[in-house]
C-alpha cells in the first residue's frame, strides 16, 4: 500500500520527488543531528491524486493521525490542547524551489482555550499568544478561506498608526483577535474553525490547492517546472521568534548569492515570525549583528553553516529561528545564485578540495553562461546617480519607470522598456517582474522577495534604495536632492553594484565577452569562466560550429571557440545592389541572357566565399545554396502593382510586375525554395559551387562542403549532386556534398537520401515548422502564449527541440543514415543548435556537430560539455 506519510527521521535529501525539497533537506539535517522541530511530510504523491480526484487518497488521513499522535507523543503535548498546546505549522514544499508562490499556514492549534495555554508556555507572556493567535486567523483567513487579505491588513495597520506591530499590547492584540473573527464570519458566513485537528486538515488542502494558484502556474512556467509535479506538506511543530526580544526570525546564505564571495549573508529581525523578514515589514538588521545580541546562537548557526557547506558540498540557504535564545533550522537548500555567483562558486570549491573540476562543469548551465555574456554599463560615460541600493541580481538594465505590474505588462507589452519600482514586491508582482526589464525597490535586503525571484529569473534587480521615497499612490519617487522621477521617466540601474541612474546610460560588452574575444582573464570571475570552459572543451564529444555568413561573424566564430562553419546561409548574398542582378536572373528570356546574369554574381559569390574561408584558416564551412523563394529578391507586389497602376513604372517595372505575380505564392515557405529552386532555375545552382570551388583554389587550406537545403526525395538531391560533382571535379577542388535534412519525408527515408549524401545537417527550424505543420513565421505571434497558457509544451519547440516528435524524426534519420553510410557525418544548423536542452539531445542522439550562431557558441561549448556528464541535464535547478 502506497505510503503517503514520512517523519523526518524517515526522509533524506535525495527524495525531493516525494518530499519536496523543503521535506527532504529538513529529514537531511534532522538525519544530521542538526536542531530541527520535530514534523513530517505528506508527500507530493498524495496532493497529485488530491488534484487529480478532489480528495485525498483513502489511508491518507490515517497515516497523518499516527504520525500527529508519534509526535504528540514525543512533545508530551497534544495539538491545541487547552492548558499547554502543541502548535504546528503547516508548509508548502514542491520538488524545485517556487519562493513565496504557495502556501504555509503557523500557528494550527489555537483557539480561544489554547491562546492561554500558549500564555502559559511563554511564561506568562499574553502578548505573545495574542500575536500568535491573530497571526493564524489572518494567515488562516486569507490561505484556507480565501478572504482578501487586504482585510485583515486594513484593520492591523488602522489599529497600529504610526506604530510598528511590536507596539501593540497584549489587549489591543486580543481585540484584534475579535476583529479578525467578525471578518471572518462576514466573509464566509462561518466562525473561524476551533477544531485544532480540522484546522490542521483544511490547511492541508489549501496547501494542495495552491499549487493550482495562478502565480504558481506563472511561475512554473517562467521557470519551465513541470506542471503535473504536486507540491509536498510538511507539518512541522511550532517553535516561535515572537516571544519577545531574545527571540526572531531570520535567513541567511553560506556565501554571497549575487558574487559568490565567501562569508556570512543574511538578515534577521527580533521578536518576528515566519514571512516577516521577507515580507519587509520592519526593517532587517545585517546577521552580523545577532552575534551582539545572541553570541551562543550566532556561534552555533555559523557551525551548522559550515556543516552544511561541507555536506552538501554548495552554497546553501536557510531559515532559522531562534526562541529564547535556543536555535532550531526551519529550512535549508541547494541556494539559488546569480550567474557569476554560480562560476565563482564552483571553482572555489574546486580549490577547497570539495567538489572536482568535472563537477564544476555540471554546477553551471549555459543559461547563467549567456547571463554573463549580457551588457553592462560603459564606466566611461558621464551619469547621473541618484541612488544606491543592495545589488541584488546583476545586469544593466535601462527602461521607463511604472509602479504596478499592470502596468508593467501594458508597456512591456506594447514594446517597450519598462523597470518597476516598488517599496517592496510580493509574489502577486511576478507578471510585472516578467515583464520588466530590472526591478527597484526602496526595502528588503538581498533575500527580500524582489531579490530572490530576480535572481532566480537572471533579472537585473537593485533592492532596499533606501533613499528612494516611493509614492505607488502619486506614480512616482523622489530621491536625494529633490529629485522626482515620474511614471514613465527613463532610469537605469545596474544590478551588479547597485546603483541607480537617472536617464539612459550607454551599455558595453561584459567582461566574459572581452575575455571570449581573447583577452587575458583577469578577475576571479573570468578566470572561473576560463577553468570551467577548458575543461568543458576537453570532454565534450559534439564539435560546436557556426552559423556565419560573413568575414566579421565567421572571425568572431573562431574567436568564440567555433570548430568551423556549419552553415553559411548564402541568400544576403543577393541582395543589396545585386537585387538587380537577380531581378535580371528573373526577367531573363532565354538562356543567354540567365546565363549572363549567372556570370555577372559569380564573381561577386566567389569574393565572398573567399572571405569566409580567409576567416576560417583551414577549418570546414558548410555553404548552403540558396534556400529562399526568389520573389523575396524582388520588389512587393503591393509595391509596384500602384506603381504601375499610376503611371510611374518603367517597362522594366511592368516586366517585372508580371513575374513577381507569377512568382506569387499563397504558401511561400512550401513553395519553389531550397533543392526546388536549384532544379527549376537552370545554372543558379551551379553557377554558387563554381563560385565556392573557385574561391577554395585561391584560399589555401579551404575546406568547403556543398549542403543542398529543402530536401525530401533521393532524387531530387541525386540530380543537384551530379552537376556539382562535375563542376567539382572540372574544378579539381575537393569538397563533400551533403544535404539538410528539413522534411519529415527526408527523415523517414534517410536510408536512402544517405546514398547520395556525405553529410546530413538538420534544419530543425524548417523540421519542426514541418514536423508541428506550424508556420514558423506566424504561429509565435498568434497564439503560442495561449498554447504555452493552456500548457500544450513548456516551451516554444521553435526553442528547444521537441524532443518525442521532431526529435523522433532526428533519431530514425540518424540511424537510418548511418546504417546506409557508416561515414556519415552529421550536424545540426537550426536555432536549437544552441539551446542548453536542444545540445543535451544531439549529444545523446549522436551528431558529430552542433552549429549555432556565434553568441552563443560558448554556451553550446559549456552545454556540450555538460552532456558528457551522463547524470547531468541542461538544467540544474
Ligand atoms: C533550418 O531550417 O533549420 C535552417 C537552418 O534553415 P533556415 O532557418 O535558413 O530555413
Ligand atoms: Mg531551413
Amino acid at each position: 500500500m502506497a505510503k503517503y506519510v514520512y517523519d523526518f527521521t524517515e526522509g533524506n535529501k535525495d527524495l525531493k520527488d516525494l518530499l519536496g525539497g523543503k521535506g527532504a533537506n529538513l529529514a537531511e539535517m534532522t538525519n544530521l543531528g542538526l536542531p530541527v522541530p520535530p514534523g513530517f511530510t505528506i508527500t507530493s504523491e498524495a496532493c497529485r491524486h488530491y488534484l487529480a480526484e478532489g480528495a485525498v487518497p483513502d489511508g491518507l488521513e490515517r497515516e497523518v493521525a499516527e504520525h500527529l499522535t508519534a509526535m504528540e507523543k514525543r512533545m508530551g503535548k497534544t495539538l491545541g490542547q487547552a492548558d499547554d498546546p502543541l502548535l504546528v505549522s503547516v508548509r508548502s514544499g514542491a520538488k524545485f524551489s517556487m519562493p513565496g508562490m504557495m502556501e504555509t499556514v503557523l500557528n494550527i492549534g489555537l483557539n480561544d482555550e489554547s491562546v492561554h495555554g500558549l500564555a502559559k508556555q511563554a511564561g506568562g507572556n499574553d502578548r505573545f499568544a495574542w500575536d500568535s493567535y491573530r497571526r493564524l486567523i489572518q494567515m488562516f483567513g486569507k490561505t484556507v478561506l480565501d478572504i482578501d487579505g487586504e482585510l485583515f491588513e486594513h484593520a492591523l495597520e488602522s489599529l497600529k498608526g504610526d506604530r510598528q506591530d511590536t507596539d501593540l499590547g497584549a489587549a489591543e492584540l486580543q481585540g484584534l483577535v475579535e476583529t479578525f473573527k467578525g471578518i471572518v464570519r462576514d466573509q464566509t458566513g462561518k466562525d473561524f474553525p476551533a477544531d485544532p485537528r480540522e484546522q490542521m486538515r483544511l490547511a492541508v488542502m489549501a496547501v494542495f490547492d495552491s499549487w493550482n494558484a495562478p502565480r504558481a502556474i506563472l511561475y512554473r512556467r517562467q521557470e519551465r517546472i513541470p506542471a503535473d509535479l504536486g507540491t509536498a506538506v510538511n507539518i512541522v511543530a511550532m517553535v516561535f521568534g515572537n516571544v519577545g526580544n531574545d527571540s526572531g526570525t531570520g535567513v541567511a546564505f553560506t556565501r554571497d548569492p549575487g558574487s559568490g564571495q565567501q562569508g556570512i549573508y543574511g538578515d534577521y529581525l527580533q521578536n518576528a515570525q515566519g514571512e516577516d523578514v521577507v515580507a519587509g515589514i520592519r526593517n532587517t538588521i545585517p546577521l552580523q549583528e545577532l552575534e551582539r545580541l545572541d553570541k551562543s546562537s550566532y556561534d552555533e548557526l555559523l557551525r551548522i553553516m559550515e556543516t552544511l557547506e561541507n555536506h552538501y558540498r554548495d552554497l546553501c540557504d536557510i531559515e532559522f529561528t531562534i526562541e529564547r535564545g535556543k536555535l532550531w533550522m526551519l529550512q535549508t537548500r541547494v541556494g539559488k545564485r546569480t550567474a557569476a555567483a554560480a562560476f565563482c562558486i564552483a571553482i572555489q570549491l574546486v580549490d577547497q578540495g570539495l567538489i572536482t573540476l568535472d563537477e564544476a562543469v555540471t554546477r553551471v548551465t549555459g543559461d547563467q553562461l549567456a547571463q554573463l555574456m549580457f551588457p553592462r554599463f560603459d564606466s566611461g560615460t558621464e551619469k547621473k546617480k541618484i541612488a544606491k541600493g543592495m545589488n541584488a541580481s546583476p545586469g544593466a538594465a535601462v527602461g521607463k519607470v511604472v509602479f504596478s505590474s499592470e502596468r508593467a505588462v501594458e508597456l512591456a507589452g506594447r514594446g517597450e522598456d519598462v523597470i518597476l519600482v516598488r517599496r517592496e514586491t510580493n509574489p502577486d508582482d511576478l507578471s510585472g517582474m516578467i515583464a520588466a526589464r530590472g526591478i527597484l525597490t526602496s526595502r528588503g535586503g538581498k533575500t527580500s522577495h524582489a531579490a530572490v525571484v530576480a535572481r532566480g529569473m537572471g533579472k537585473t534587480c537593485v533592492c532596499g534604495a533606501e533613499e528612494l521615497e516611493v509614492s505607488i499612490g502619486e506614480r512616482r519617487f523622489t530621491a536625494p536632492g529633490d529629485i522626482v522621477v515620474n511614471e514613465g521617466d527613463l532610469i537605469s540601474i545596474d544590478g551588479t553594484t547597485g546603483e541607480v541612474f537617472l536617464g539612459e546610460v550607454p551599455v558595453v560588452d561584459s567582461a566574459v565577452v572581452e575575455y571570449f574575444e581573447g583577452r587575458e582573464p583577469d578577475d576571479d570571475l573570468v578566470r572561473a569562466v576560463d577553468r570551467i570552459m577548458r575543461r568543458a572543451d576537453e570532454v565534450r564529444r559534439l564539435g560546436v560550429r557556426a552559423n556565419a555568413d560573413t568575414p566579421d561573424d565567421a572571425a568572431r566564430a573562431r574567436r568564440f571557440g567555433g570548430e568551423g562553419i556549419g552553415l553559411c546561409r548564402t541568400e544576403h548574398m543577393f541582395l543589396g545592389e545585386r537585387r538587380q542582378l537577380v531581378e535580371d536572373l528573373v526577367l531573363a528570356s532565354g538562356d543567354e541572357e540567365r546565363q549572363a546574369a549567372l556570370d555577372a554574381l559569380e564573381p561577386l559569390q566567389k569574393a565572398d566565399f573567399v572571405g569566409i574561408f580567409q576567416a576560417m584558416e583551414g577549418q570546414p564551412v558548410t555553404v548552403r545554396l540558396i534556400d529562399p523563394p526568389l520573389h523575396e529578391f524582388l520588389p512587393d507586389l503591393t509595391d509596384l502593382s500602384v506603381k504601375v497602376a499610376t503611371g510611374d513604372g518603367t517597362d522594366k517595372d511592368r516586366k517585372l510586375l508580371g513575374a513577381v505575380k507569377r512568382l506569387h505564392e499563397q504558401n511561400p515557405m512550401l513553395g519553389l525554395r531550397g533543392v526546388r529552386l536549384g532544379l527549376v532555375i537552370p545554372g543558379l545552382f551551379a553557377m554558387q559551387v563554381r563560385a565556392i570551388a573557385q574561391a577554395a583554389k585561391e584560399v589555401p587550406g579551404a575546406k568547403p562542403e556543398i549542403m543542398i537545403p529543402l530536401v525530401a526525395a533521393v532524387q531530387e538531391l541525386e540530380a543537384v549532386r551530379e552537376e556539382a560533382a562535375g563542376i567539382l571535379a572540372e574544378l579539381g577542388v575537393e569538397a563533400l556534398i551533403g544535404t539538410m535534412i528539413e522534411t519529415p519525408r527526408a527523415a523517414l527515408t534517410a536510408g536512402q537520401v544517405a546514398e547520395a549524401a556525405q553529410f546530413f545537417s538538420f534544419g530543425t527550424n524548417d523540421l519542426t515548422q514541418m514536423t508541428w505543420g506550424f508556420s514558423r513565421d506566424d504561429v509565435e505571434a498568434a497564439f503560442f502564449s495561449r498554447y504555452l497558457e493552456l500548457g500544450m509544451f513548456g516551451v516554444s519547440p521553435f526553442e528547444t527541440l521537441d524532443r518525442d516528435g521532431v526529435g523522433r524524426l532526428v533519431t530514425i534519420a540518424v540511424e537510418e543514415g548511418r546504417a546506409a553510410r557508416p561515414d556519415l557525418k552529421l550536424g545540426i544548423c537550426g536555432e536549437h543548435g544552441g539551446d542548453p536542452d536542444s545540445v543535451h539531445f544531439c549529444h545523446q542522439a549522436g551528431l558529430d556537430y552542433v552549429s549555432c550562431s556565434p553568441f552563443r557558441i560558448p554556451v553550446a561549448r559549456l552545454e556540450a560539455g555538460r552532456a558528457a556528464f551522463a547524470e547531468c541535464d541542461s538544467d540544474t535547478r
